[in-house]
């Protein structure tokens, strides 16, 4: 018998009344070139790398969120978001790509100056990746709508500013490399998420603020921090 009547996070399939069920929320850091030299690294020396967010950190289906407690530098960053149908682990380069269910757009909010004090210290990124609300999400697009988008803008404007801005064909991990080398670490799931990282252009949001973005073929954000 369970205890407790916990809430499974899904997200909505574009288009369907069907469900996506999250398993876990992997996150590709430093995954485009410029960004990677805007955080101060050469992205020709260190490669890209994971880390996670909760299942439950993600937000579907609202237009606000809570400026979160305990930053003063909230971060955008925004992301295409791969969503995982098929189970593997050690996956093969040329079949990485049957393992993708669809295709969605996320912003991977950071708290810049908890993130900054733990990479100081040799911390954990948990406080400031993984925090509530910290990963506002579209509805998952699938394969057969989208196909696999591998060029095309991806954007984010601050109160209808653009700030950043790239494309997706700058990707350092395109999405069957990311997918390969991930499932060395960990076997992938269905319901796991793969966040694949954010192009330069990241800053700070205050309260009051509306983030909006893009991904040209998949779909569209907004959401206003209160
Ligand atoms: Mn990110």
């Amino acid at each position: 018998m369970n205890l407790f009547d916990l809430d499974h996070t899904t997200i909505p399939i574009a288009d369907t009344d069907d469900e996506f069920p999250v398993r876990r929320v992997y996150c590709i850091g430093r995954n485009y070139a410029a960004h990677a030299r805007e955080m101060g690294h050469d992205p020709d020396r260190e490669a890209p790398f994971y880390f996670m967010k909760p299942a439950d950190a993600l937000v579907t289906g609202s237009d606000s969120i809570d400026y979160p407690p305990r930053t003063a530098d909230l971060h955008h960053e925004i992301e295409m978001v791969v969503a995982i149908g098929k189970n593997g682990a050690n996956i093969s380069p040329d079949s990485a790509l049957e393992h993708v269910f669809g295709y969605a757009v996320g912003i991977d909010l950071t708290r810049r100056d908890l993130q900054g004090e733990a990479k100081k210290l040799g911390r954990p990124w948990d406080t400031a990746k993984g925090f509530d609300q910290s990963a506002p999400i579209s509805p998952i697009h699938t394969v057969a709508d989208v196909g696999h988008p591998t060029s095309g803008r991806i954007w984010l404007a601050l109160n209808d500013e653009i700030r950043q801005l790239g494309d997706l064909n700058e990707l350092i991990w395109g999405v069957d490399e990311a997918i390969v080398e991930l499932s060395t670490l960990y076997e992938l799931k269905q319901g796991d998420l793969l966040f694949t990282g954010t192009p330069a252009g990241v800053g700070a949001v205050d309260r009051g603020d509306r983030l909006s973005g893009g991904i040209d073929g998949i779909d569209e954000i907004a959401i206003t921090i209160k």
